[in-house]
């Protein structure tokens, strides 16, 4: 879901940008007016991320899953081993680490697949070798619906965090991390790019076979415009950024998010009818995942929810059952209809 005022905002002025006579989409890359546009958003990810000045914005072509290429080909150098260390916590860091393989060595440190990857296995400094360049972890897991309380904590290996479903949804302290990288499209904008952070000093270590749109120096040298960038995913992106200022930031997403997934939780461990997929401990606040009895009753639920204008409740293929995805822009209303829906499908067929 994107925001409806930002929806609104860019079909008022999608055909006359600021007066222009032309569209955003038509400006140059390298006019002034996006340059403001691309400034505004690096403005507002510093203030509302609280980001410290010894880290980069870069706005990245090909989504998260270019990342999965990018963040090994950019920081394996960082040791001689040309070693980094995974968690695997779903489908999103599996796909990642194979990636990372290509390149180096992959250590899977830890591992949720022994139970079903509904909940998060630990990973601590001594599960991790010296020698390896980072660790990565994947902060929400957007198919099994969890998602990390708090970050481990490394010391000196820079920790990787593909945070691409729960960006700016919560604080985050930032300094205790090497490189966030997002794409846009869960909670940022338009599918297709990817936001990078990264900090300083992991930068200028890619390998020398690194394509240059792959290359992080290049995208810093360049305010990631060395060649024509999205400009309609950025430009999205910034008037997401400038909703989440007038929410009240991401202190106020964060509450907002929590009370939206307490209404659905809260139906679901009042009942034996559905059950929760995600270990309490690890459950996310983006997706909420849980299980009917049997298949029927499943493709009924959906089926009904559906007249009932509730969509995109089907849990992704690899896992069945319904998964509900409540990024920043669904709205408190949506959670309680759900968990109304919810409760009255039980009271019917319980
Ligand atoms: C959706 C998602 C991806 C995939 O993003 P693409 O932009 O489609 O490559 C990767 N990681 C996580 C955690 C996701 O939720």
């Amino acid at each position: 879901m994107l925001p409806i005022p930002v929806m609104q905002q860019i079909q008022e002025e999608f055909l006359d940008y600021r007066g222009m006579g032309a569209s955003v989409i038509e400006i140059s890359h390298r006019s002034k007016e996006f340059d403001e546009v691309i400034n505004r958003c690096d403005e507002l990810i510093r203030e509302l991320a609280r980001l410290p000045e010894n880290y980069q914005i870069l706005y990245t072509h090909g989504g998260a899953r270019m990342q999965f290429s990018a963040v090994p080909m950019n920081l394996l150098p960082l040791k001689p081993a040309h070693k980094a260390v995974y968690s695997e916590t779903g489908n999103f860091s599996k796909q990642a680490n194979v990636e990372a393989a290509r390149f180096g060595e992959v250590v899977i440190a830890s591992s949720g697949e022994t139970t079903n990857y509904h909940r998060l296995p630990p990973l601590t400094r001594d599960m991790v070798p010296d020698d390896a360049s980072y660790a990565y972890i994947t902060s929400n897991n957007t198919i099994y619906g969890t998602q990390y309380q708090a970050f481990p904590e490394l010391g000196d290996i820079p920790l990787v965090v593909d945070a691409t479903s729960d960006i700016f949804s919560r604080p985050v302290d930032f300094s205790s991390l090497g490189l966030v990288f997002a794409s846009l499209q869960k909670n940022l904008g338009p599918a297709g790019t990817a936001l990078v952070i990264i900090r300083d000093d992991l930068m200028g270590h890619a390998m020398e076979k690194t394509p240059s749109l792959l290359d992080y120096t290049v995208y810093a040298k360049s305010h990631s415009l060395s060649n024509t960038n999205n400009t309609f995913a950025i430009y999205t992106m910034c008037l997401v950024m400038e909703w989440l200022k007038n929410q009240g930031g991401v202190e106020a997403m964060d509450k907002a998010n929590t009370e939206k997934a307490n209404t659905l939780y809260q139906v679901i461990d009042d009942s034996d009818f559905f059950k929760g997929t995600a270990y309490k401990e690890d459950r996310s606040v983006m997706n909420v995942t849980f299980t009917l009895s049997d298949d029927a009753l499943t493709q009924q639920f959906l089926a009904e929810a559906l007249e009932n204008s509730l969509y995109a409740l089907k849990g992704h293929r690899l896992v069945g059952g319904i998964r509900a995805s409540i990024y920043n822009a669904m709205p408190l209303e949506g959670c309680q209809a759900l968990a109304a829906f919810m409760q009255e499908f039980e009271r019917t067929n319980g």
